[in-house]
C-alpha cells in the first residue's frame, strides 16, 4: 500500500493550546473544575444559551450521567436510532434499560420521527435523537411526541455543536444534550465531552453525580460547610489541562467552523454532477437545518462498490472510512432479540456509506487530490 497522502482525520492545534496548558500548570490547578474548565462552561452556556454546561471526560460519560439523572432502571425502555455509536445505547443499557432501535430516515440518516410514536410503550423513559453528521433531527415532531407522552429527550449532539434547527442551536431542545471533544470531532481535547442541561432542576444532582456522588461543588461555593457522600456518582470531570486545550479550540470557533464549511462546500460542488450521474447519494440538508459541518459522507450504490471504492482511494494514498454498523445486528443487539430486516434503511445505508477525509488541517490541495481520484473511479 502506498503511503497515506491525505488522512481521514488529523487532530491539530489551532490557537493557544500550548500556552493555556502551561497556564493551567502555572495556576497549580490541573485537576478538574479549574479556571479553564470554568471558561469552557461559560463559553458553552453563553454561545448556545443553555442553562448549564458541565465538561465531562467524554460524550460517553455525559450520556451515562444523563441515564443516572433520569433514574433509568431495569425494565425501562429507551428509544435510540439504529444508526449511531455504541455509547448512545450502552449508557442506558448499563443502567438496565432495554434498547428500542428505531430505523433512520433514508435522506438525513436521522431517527425516523414518523415511526417514533408507534415505538412508545408505557415503559418508555427516554428518547435519544442523534443529529447525524451535525444535521438536526426533526425536533418539532420529536419534542411534540415526547411531551405528549411525558418522556425525557436526551440529544446525542456529538456531531452537532453549533448546528441549528429552525434557528435554534442543537443541544438546546431536550432535557439534556451531550457533546464530544474526542479527536475526531470539530472541537477536541483528545478525549472529552460535555453535558448540557436545559432543565434547571437537574443541575444540582448533575454536579453531585459528576463529583463522585458528593456535594463538593456546593462546598466550594460555600453553600454547605462540609462535603460528603450524598448520591451515586463517579469521576466524570476532566483535568483542567484538557480544558485549557479545549478552550483554545473554542476561541477559534469562527475559524474552525468556516474552514469546515469551505471543505464541505468544495466537496459538494465538485461531486454533485458526478454523484447524480453515477447513482451516488450526497448528504441532504433540510431547509430548516443549519448543519455543523462535521463530516462529508456519500452513499455508494451498494456494498461491493463501496468496498472497492475505499480500497481504490487507499491505493492512491487517500484514507476514507465507512461508519456505524446497524446496532440491532450487533452481538448485543441480537441478544435483545433483534434480527435482520428489523431496521431495513439502516441495514442498507450502513453498507453504502463512505466518509471522505475531513479535518481542521485539510487543505484545498488535499481536497483536489481526493476529488480527482473520486471522479476517475470506474464503477
Ligand atoms: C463520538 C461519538 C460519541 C462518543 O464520544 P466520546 O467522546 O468518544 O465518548 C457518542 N455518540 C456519537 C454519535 C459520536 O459520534
Amino acid at each position: 500500500m502506498p503511503e497515506i497522502r491525505v488522512d481521514f482525520n488529523r487532530p491539530v492545534t489551532v490557537g493557544n493550546e500550548f500556552e493555556y496548558m502551561q497556564q493551567a500548570i502555572g495556576n497549580a490547578h490541573i485537576s478538574g473544575d479549574g479556571a479553564f474548565t470554568k471558561k469552557c462552561h461559560a463559553f458553552l452556556e453563553s454561545q448556545l444559551g443553555v442553562k448549564k454546561a458541565l465538561l465531562t471526560t467524554s460524550c460517553t460519560h455525559a450520556l451515562e450521567m444523563s441515564a443516572i439523572l433520569l433514574d433509568i432502571k431495569s425494565g425501562d425502555e429507551v428509544i435510540i436510532p439504529d444508526f449511531t455509536f455504541v455509547s448512545t445505547v450502552n449508557a442506558f443499557v448499563l443502567r438496565g434499560a432495554k434498547p428500542v432501535f428505531l430505523d433512520v430516515r433514508p435522506d438525513t440518516l436521522n431517527l425516523d420521527e414518523s415511526k417514533l410514536e408507534a415505538a412508545i410503550t408505557p415503559r418508555t423513559k427516554t428518547i435519544v435523537p442523534v443529529h447525524y453528521a451535525g444535521v438536526g433531527c426533526e425536533m418539532d415532531s420529536i419534542m411534540d411526541i415526547a411531551n405528549r407522552h411525558n418522556i425525557a429527550v436526551v440529544e446525542d449532539n456529538a456531531h452537532g455543536l453549533f448546528g441549528k434547527y429552525k434557528g435554534k442551536y442543537l443541544g438546546t431542545f431536550g432535557a439534556m444534550a451531550t457533546q464530544s471533544f474526542h479527536e475526531t470531532k470539530n472541537f477536541s481535547c483528545g478525549e472529552g465531552g460535555a453535558l448540557l442541561i436545559n432543565q434547571p432542576m437537574l443541575t444540582e444532582r448533575a454536579e453531585i453525580i459528576r463529583e463522585k456522588g458528593t456535594n463538593r461543588s456546593r462546598f466550594f461555593r460555600g453553600q454547605v460547610d462540609k462535603y460528603t457522600w450524598v448520591d451515586i456518582g463517579s469521576s466524570y470531570l476532566p483535568s483542567d489541562m484538557l480544558a485549557a486545550y479545549l478552550y483554545a479550540q473554542f476561541e477559534q470557533r469562527e475559524k474552525i467552523q468556516s474552514h469546515r464549511k469551505n471543505i464541505w462546500e468544495m466537496y459538494h460542488a465538485a461531486l454533485k454532477d458526478w454523484a447524480q450521474k453515477n447513482g451516488v447519494q450526497l448528504p441532504y440538508i433540510p431547509e430548516e437545518d443549519e448543519q455543523a459541518y462535521h463530516m462529508f459522507y456519500m452513499l455508494m450504490p451498494n456494498l461491493e462498490i463501496r468496498q472497492r471504492f475505499i480500497l481504490y482511494l487507499r491505493e492512491r494514498g487517500i484514507y476514507s472510512v465507512f461508519h456505524y454498523l446497524p446496532l440491532h445486528l450487533s452481538d448485543m443487539g441480537q441478544g435483545f432479540g433483534y434480527q435482520a430486516g428489523d431496521c431495513p434503511v439502516t441495514e442498507k445505508i450502513s453498507d453504502q456509506l463512505v466518509r471522505l477525509p475531513f479535518h481542521n488541517a485539510l487543505t484545498s490541495n488535499d481536497q483536489e487530490q481526493v476529488i480527482d481520484a473520486i471522479t476517475e473511479f470506474k464503477f
